[in-house]
C-alpha cells in the first residue's frame, strides 16, 4: 500500500467515507489451465462486454480507484485484456496482475505496464505439473523470467494444501535460487455455492496450516529473503483460522468486481447469491449498495497484510525487536532447462 492510498484509507476511517481506492478485477473466468484444485476454468454466462467494462472502470476511477489488481480465471485470457490494461494506465491506475505466467512472454507490451506481477507456483515442477498439467512449471518460471527481464517486480504465490505441503522447502530452495520472493497462502474451499467444490480436498486441518506457516516464520527470521510473506500475514497464520480481530478494508478502500459487473466488498468470502451490479446500477450505486461485514478468516496473505496496514497495526507488521528485514532478493540471471 503505498503512502497515498494510505492517506485516502485512513480518511475513509476518519469521515471521508469509504471508496473504492483499491479494486480487484477478475475480467474473465476463463483460463487455459484447468488446475485440479480451481472452479474458475470457463468464462461465466455473462461476462461484461469491452464497453461495459470501460465504462465501469471509469466509474470506479471518478469513485477513486488508484489500484486494480487483474485476476482471473487468467486475465491474459481477455481479448481486451491490453486495451483494457492501456486504459487504466492512461488515468494512472497503478496495475498489479495475478496469471500463471504462461502467456506473460507473448504479452510482454502489456506485462510492462504493471507494477508488479504474481505468479503461481506450487512447489518444484513435477508437484506443480501434478495439478496443472504437464509442462505448466516451466512456462509458469520462463513467464516469471521474462517479465523480470522486462524490468517488471515479479512475485510467486504458493497456495498450500495438501499436495504441495512437504514440498514447500524445495520451494524455497529454488526461489532463493532464482531470487524471487514467494508469497505463501493456505488453500481454500471454493467460494462459489452450489458448485462442486474441487478445493476442498487440497485443504490442510488447521492444525497443519499452523505448522508449516510457522516454519515459514522461522525461516524469515533466519534471515530468508524468500519467504515474500509480511511479518503481519506470518502472524495471522500463526493462529489461522482463530486468528484475532483483524481490521477489515473490504468495503471501506477495496471492493471486488466479478467479470459480470457484480460488486463485491470482498473477493475472499463464500459469493453471495445476488450482489449489486455495476452495469445495471452503475458503479456509484453499485458501491453504495455494499453490503460490509468483516471476518476473522482472512486467507488471503496480501489482502491481510494490507488489512493490517490499512487499520494502522504497526505492531503486527514491525519485525521482531533486534530482527532486521531479510534485504529483498537480488535478481539473478537463470536459464531454465526443467
Ligand atoms: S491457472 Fe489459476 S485460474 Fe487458471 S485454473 Fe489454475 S488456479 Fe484456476
Ligand atoms: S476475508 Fe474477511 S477479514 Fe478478510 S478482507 Fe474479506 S471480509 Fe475482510
Amino acid at each position: 500500500m503505498d503512502l497515498p492510498t494510505l492517506a485516502r484509507g485512513l480518511g475513509a476511517r476518519s469521515g471521508l467515507g469509504p471508496a473504492p481506492i483499491s479494486v480487484g478485477f477478475e475480467l474473465t473466468h476463463r483460463c487455459n489451465l484447468s488446475c485440479s484444485y480451481c472452479d474458475r476454468h470457463s468464462p461465466s454466462p455473462g461476462e461484461m462486454s469491452r464497453d461495459q467494462i470501460l465504462r465501469a472502470l471509469s466509474e470506479l476511477h471518478s469513485l477513486g480507484m488508484r489500484h486494480v489488481s487483474l485476476d482471473g480465471g487468467e486475465p491474459l485470457t481477455h481479448r481486451h485484456v491490453d486495451e483494457i490494461a492501456a486504459f487504466l494506465v492512461q488515468r494512472q491506475v497503478r496495475m498489479y496482475m495475478n496469471t500463471n505466467g504462461i502467456l506473460v512472454p507473448r504479452k510482454l507490451a502489456t506485462v510492462r505496464l504493471l507494477s508488479k506481477v504474481k505468479i503461481s507456483l506450487d512447489g518444484p515442477a513435477a508437484c506443480h505439473d501434478a495439478v496443472r498439467g504437464e509442462g505448466a512449471w516451466r512456462r509458469a518460471v520462463v513467464g516469471a523470467l521474462a517479465a523480470r527481464d522486462a524490468g517488471v517486480p515479479v512475485e510467486l504465490t504458493c497456495v498450500v494444501g495438501r499436495h504441495n505441503v512437504d514440498h514447500v522447502d524445495e520451494l524455497l530452495a529454488f526461489a532463493d535460487h532464482a531470487r524471487f520472493p514467494v508469497v505463501f497462502q493456505p488453500a481454500r474451499a471454493s467460494l462459489f455455492a452450489g458448485v462442486e467444490r474441487p478445493g476442498a480436498a487440497f485443504q490442510l486441518e488447521a492444525a497443519e496450516v499452523r505448522r508449516v506457516f510457522r516454519r515459514l516464520e522461522a525461516a524469515k527470521l533466519r534471515g530468508c529473503a524468500a519467504v515474500g510473506n509480511r511479518w503481519s500475514s506470518l502472524r495471522h497464520f500463526r493462529d489461522y483460522p482463530r486468528d484475532v480481530e483483524l481490521p477489515c478494508a473490504a468495503g471501506q478502500i477495496n471492493a471486488t468486481l466479478d467479470p459480470e459487473g457484480n460488486l463485491l466488498h470482498c473477493g475472499q468470502i463464500a459469493r453471495p447469491g445476488r450482489a449489486p451490479n455495476v452495469v445495471a446500477l452503475g458503479a456509484r450505486a453499485a458501491f453504495d449498495a455494499l453490503a460490509r461485514s468483516a471476518c476473522t478468516q482472512c486467507w488471503c496473505a496480501r489482502v491481510v497484510e494490507e488489512n493490517y496496514a490499512w487499520g494502522g497495526r504497526v505492531h503486527r507488521m514491525l519485525p521482531p525487536l533486534g530482527v532486521a528485514e531479510p534485504p529483498a532478493p537480488r535478481p539473478r540471471r537463470l536459464k531454465v532447462v526443467a
